[in-house]
């Protein structure tokens, strides 16, 4: 007999268990269950394991909404992320309803029966294992854990050195002493090379193109005196309004005048760099200051290794491996013990689990996200993907926020089925509009599309989400409902 919950959340990552703490606080009555492929719950934070891992936006909405962030440093590592989760997920017992080791492969609807039929397969055992589940709530996160993204570099297989992805850090790896050469721009590169050059090494970060990268305080002092003067939840919230409204704030100004942030950035970058040096070449990219995400410096310590001489920045393009290093297009040639390829995550859609509604296979690209967070024509079904612009947990707790609003209208009617229905004079749009970097440019078609206008389209604008999600009607006229067939209908249809 396969187990069955009213929820079933895919992933025990930040996602899943915002989702089942959202569950447990406003239904302590529903059965529900987490379905996680790896051993430990955490997610990202459990995975990355590169030195100096943390996160590049601030705590206080990286946080959930329901658990303040009480660490001293608004940007954090990822150690004491990974303590928060677990904090959390062991204060509303969420931790006792995850299944490790269960790896989602398909999902398959029946309308007949209202449910959705899970089929997992155990990590451990290779056993494969059923559930049924009224509504299935995807929080597998956006990327693959069994592959990181390395293109193809000639000779890589005649290098002496070792080549190490982030996303697998070795555990005994030493760099003291080591040259190192780091490939690519992104905000790894940015956090892994002075933690690099902490730990002795001499890093040569090698990218293609330069990202922007800014420094950005690891304390708040606003946030840590309102936490003395305050009860906890109100500094709490404080600190979260001051974050969305900066963030928010930056944002819509780079978007609506870049020049003048390019401009802004260039500046502060002369102050932190040392005088003379090539920021024309090395950190002015080619796009525009929010195509792609921010890069953070915490406490400028990036600008500080390359200002204390342990960090050097190349921008050229790779030629070949050699035995001993990398020469580039220039001609130029890089000498490394270990060369560190951060360059990328493989994008993934809902973990990889294969849905099917009715017996037909669903291809997410060929649906509609409704609010960026359900598929058209696919029932009880809901996802989370965060924003590329804010904290990914703003996202993750709105949706979660209104999955519990949707469940509740459901209730309330007798409904046991939701779906949004697509409609044909909804033009369609990237999931992701303006937003180009490599890993999602690679993978985009594997996406669902937007719709041009609500209640399929969402703008990556957390306040307006606020009013879409977590005010806005559920019966809008895009969500069709339905009550369980009548016994004798359904002996009919069968
Ligand atoms: C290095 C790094 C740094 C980041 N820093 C930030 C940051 O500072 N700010 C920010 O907002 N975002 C950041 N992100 C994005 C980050 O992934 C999110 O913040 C957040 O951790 C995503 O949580 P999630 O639970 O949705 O996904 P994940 O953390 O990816 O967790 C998904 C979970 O689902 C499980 N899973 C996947 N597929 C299946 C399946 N088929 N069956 C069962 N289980 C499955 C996985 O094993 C995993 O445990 C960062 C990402 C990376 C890689």
């Amino acid at each position: 007999m396969a187990e069955h919950v009213d929820v079933l959340i895919i992933g025990a990552g930040l996602s899943g268990i915002g989702a089942a703490c959202h569950l447990r606080r406003a239904f302590p009555q529903r059965t529900y269950l987490l379905l996680e492929s790896r051993a430990a719950l955490g997610g990202t934070w459990d995975l990355f394991r590169y030195p100096g891992i943390r996160s590049d936006s601030d705590m206080y909405t990286l946080g959930y909404r329901f658990k303040p962030w009480l660490g001293e440093e608004s940007i954090a590592d990822g150690s004491a992320i990974l303590g928060y989760l677990r904090e959390t997920a062991a204060e509303y017992g969420v931790d006792r309803r995850i299944r490790f080791r269960h790896r989602v492969i398909r999902a398959e609807w029946s309308s007949v029966d209202s449910r959705w039929t899970v089929h997992a397969e155990r990590t451990d055992t290779g056993e494969n294992v059923t559930f049924t589940a009224g509504f299935l709530f995807s929080c597998a996160g956006y990327y693959r854990y069994d592959a990181g993204y390395t293109p193809e570099f000639p000779g890589a297989e005649r290098f002496a050195g070792s080549i190490v992805h982030p996303q697998f850090w070795p555990e005994k790896l030493d760099c003291a002493g080591k040259r190192v050469v780091l490939i690519g721009s992104g905000a790894t590169a940015v956090t892994l090379a002075p933690a690099l050059t902490a730990q002795g090494a001499h890093v040569t970060m090698l990218q293609r193109s330069p990202s922007y990268i800014i420094s950005a305080p690891s304390r708040d002092r606003l946030a840590l005196t309102a936490r003395r003067v305050l009860p906890v939840r109100a500094a709490y919230a404080l600190a979260r309004a001051e974050y969305v409204a900066i963030s928010t704030a930056l944002y819509q100004f780079s978007r609506r005048n870049p020049a003048v942030m390019r401009k802004r950035i260039h500046g502060w970058q002369r102050r932190w760099l040392p005088a003379g040096y090539d920021i024309h070449t090395h950190f002015t990219p080619r796009y525009e200051p929010w195509d792609q995400r921010l890069c953070l410096a915490r406490d400028g310590d990036f600008f500080r290794a390359i200002r204390h001489g342990m960090l050097d920045v190349v921008t050229d393009r790779i030629e070949t491996f050699t035995d001993t290093g990398l020469r580039l297009a220039s001609g130029a040639t890089l000498e490394a013990d270990i060369v560190i390829t951060a360059t990328g995550l493989n994008l993934q859609v809902f973990g990889g689990v294969e849905l099917v509604v009715d017996g037909a296979p669903v291809r997410p690209s060929a649906t509609m996200a409704y609010k960026a967070m359900m598929l058209s024509g696919v029932p009880n079904f809901a996802f989370v993907i965060g924003y590329t612009n804010a904290s990914w947990t703003l996202k993750a707790d709105l949706v979660s926020e209104y999955v519990i609003r949707l469940l509740k209208h459901m209730d309330e009617h007798g409904y046991v089925r939701c779906v949004p229905v697509r409609d044909p004079s909804v033009g369609a749009q990237s999931l992701f509009p303006g937003f180009t970097p490599g890993y999602v440019r690679r993978s985009e078609s594997l996406f669902p599309v937007q719709g041009d206008r609500a209640p399929w389209r969402l703008r990556m604008n957390y306040l307006r989400d606020v009013f879409t999600l977590r005010y806005g009607r559920i019966a809008d006229g895009a969500m069709f409902f339905e009550r369980a067939p009548r016994r004798a209908e359904a002996a009919a249809r069968d």
